[in-house]
């Protein structure tokens, strides 16, 4: 193996010394510790549990509450087995696992060299030189049984992604809400996978939470039919309101603008952040598009969210596999097609027919006689449900994991610095830079000394005042330079000291007020204690 370059070793141990920053600081502890740990699953300590629920809030904030058009669902990780057939986990997914003959280790196909030709088992792999057999599909659900019986009647899976509830419950949610497509359903929780190496810290867990979007937006057809015409997306189409006239290309442009401003929104830019559009090669069938929004971690730029088109394949899986209707019925499509005549729909139905039978060469080996007859009934239906103005809605899927969220940020916030002390002795010292909006805690509230009672019941005042309102930390050990030391390895933008001049014994003209220091400038100013709440909010809500 080529020897580590300069900047490979540099990114290592930048990673080491966050890994070693967030056991340190309790953002985040290796599960079972006392237990030597378990493989691939980890525990937020208090700071990292205070991170993890702003970037939740954030997230739905932003997801939900601030739209009209989206709405939260909470549903259970356990759900019907079938679920997972309809939506193909159970059959494909799966990851490519080798087994080395030598030291038994197992890896996947994709992380292990050369790997990938199945007639070539290599033995090209970091740890272990050993021959690797040839790969094999390996399904990461967990399975579980349940009631008292472990038979094949009740297996259960620990839920692999928390999208499926959402298709699952899409009727539901249609049917008790005023909401029309285009409209969408989100969720955050708890998603588990059985990684055959999982790494990099908390970027490939088997426990971890996803937060994902569903957003059910009309097919194309409809939007022709209605406006006459589907808007085309451009380097310059404006992409801030959402119009009528767009189809799936559209909104899938659409939301991964929204990510992208929402990633802003919490400190991470353009310089943080890549694109990777898939090509048609990567895309799955059913996908028209699909673009993962990667994050430039120190052991490499990788995946932190996917946004994809999903066409209309889960809803019509689910429609399939349950045989619950899963269609929608647009009134304004009923209207448009109102003036439609035989011949016109002949028409329509045929160019259908050639297109589906085209996309049947293009994705199936071989398609048989059988195939074709099944794949034009299946359009003929479709057309006939079409022009009553029912169809099942098309879908753009934003897909982004919590956890490597969190890591993404405390990657970002990490910051090193050499500073001298009084007597000349240089050390140095980590600072989170963690947005305001995110930070665990906002502000850190400190008397200049804890021996002085008027200081030490001004700053505890301070500290009611704020803490109804925002995660702040009291502290009235060791010297300022040390509190403020200890405020800036946990992220905390913000810190005040109450000092004699907050009691007014020198000036009476700064009576009540503090200074407020700030984390990422060391500046320091004075504010009043009245201006404060406001002041803070602003800024870390
Ligand atoms: P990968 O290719 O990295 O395995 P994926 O493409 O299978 O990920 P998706 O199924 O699209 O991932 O899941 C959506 C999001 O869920 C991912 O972008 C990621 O943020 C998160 N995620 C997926 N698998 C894991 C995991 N094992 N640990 C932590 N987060 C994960």
């Amino acid at each position: 193996m080529a020897a580590p370059r300069e900047k490979d070793k540099d990114n290592t141990k930048l990673m080491e010394k966050i890994v070693s920053l967030c056991k340190r600081r309790g953002f985040i502890f290796q599960s079972s510790e006392i237990y030597g740990g378990i493989n691939g699953f980890w525990d937020y300590g208090p700071l990292g549990a205070e991170l993890k629920r702003n970037l939740r809030d954030a997230w739905w904030r932003a997801m939900t509450r601030e739209r009209e058009d989206v709405l939260g669902l909470d549903a259970t990780i356990i759900m019907h087995p079938d679920i997972w057939k309809a939506s193909g986990h159970v059959d494909t997914f799966c990851d490519m696992m080798v087994d080395c003959k030598k030291c038994k280790g197992r890896f996947r196909a994709d992380h292990v060299g050369d790997i990938a030709c199945p007639e070539k088992p290599s033995k090209c792999v970091g740890e272990c030189d050993g021959e690797k057999t040839a790969p094999r599909p390996f399904n990461l659900m967990f399975k579980t049984h349940t009631g008292p019986l472990e038979t094949a009647d009740n297996v259960a899976y620990l839920r692999p992604e928390t999208a499926q509830a959402i298709f699952a419950q899409f009727k539901n949610v249609l049917d008790t809400s005023r909401q029309k497509v285009p409209f969408g359903v989100c969720q955050i929780g708890k998603a588990f996978r059985n990684e055959i190496t999982p790494k990099n810290f908390t970027f490939r867990s088997r426990e971890f939470e996803q937060m994902e979007l569903e957003f059910f937006i009309k097919p194309d057809e409809a939007i022709e039919a209605v406006c006459g015409e589907v808007a085309v997306w451009s380097e310059d189409a404006d992409l801030s309101i959402p119009q009528d006239n767009w189809g799936w290309e559209m909104w899938h442009r659409y939301w991964v603008d929204q990510r992208t401003k929402f990633y802003e929104s919490i400190g991470l830019g353009a310089d943080v952040l890549a694109y990777y559009w898939q090509t048609p090669e990567d895309l799955a069938h059913y996908a028209k598009a699909c673009v993962d929004i990667l994050f430039k971690f120190p052991f490499g730029t990788d995946e932190l969210e996917g946004i994809a088109a999903r066409g209309d394949f889960d809803l019509s899986q689910h429609q399939k596999y349950s045989g619950k209707p899963q269609e929608f019925f647009d009134e304004k499509l009923k209207a448009a097609l109102a003036d439609w005549d035989e011949d016109k729909q002949l028409a329509f139905t045929g160019a259908k027919v050639a297109a589906a039978r085209a996309k049947l060469d293009a994705t199936t080996s071989n398609p048989t006689e059988q195939d074709y007859a099944e794949c034009e009934k299946a359009t003929r239906q479709w057309c006939e449900r079409f022009f009553k103005g029912w169809y099942v809605p098309h879908v753009i899927e934003p897909s982004a994991g919590l956890d490597r969220l969190a890591l993404a940020v405390l990657c970002a916030a990490y910051d090193e610095q050499e500073k001298t002390d009084a007597k000349g002795k240089v050390e140095r010292v980590e600072i989170m830079r963690v947005h305001a909006r995110i930070s665990p805690i906002k502000v850190g509230v400190f008397p200049l000394l804890k021996n002085k009672p008027e200081l030490v019941t001004k700053a505890r005042e301070v500290h009611q005042l704020l803490k109804a309102h925002m995660n702040c930390f009291y502290d009235e050990t060791g010297s300022i330079g040390k509190r403020y030391a200890r405020q800036d390895e946990a992220g905390t933008p913000f810190c005040l000291t109450i000092d004699f001049e907050t009691l007014g014994e020198a000036d009476a003209s700064l009576k009540d007020t503090v200074t407020v220091r700030h984390r990422d400038s060391n500046n320091q100013e004075r504010m009043a204690i009245s201006d404060l709440l406001p002041w803070l909010l602003a800024r870390v809500q």
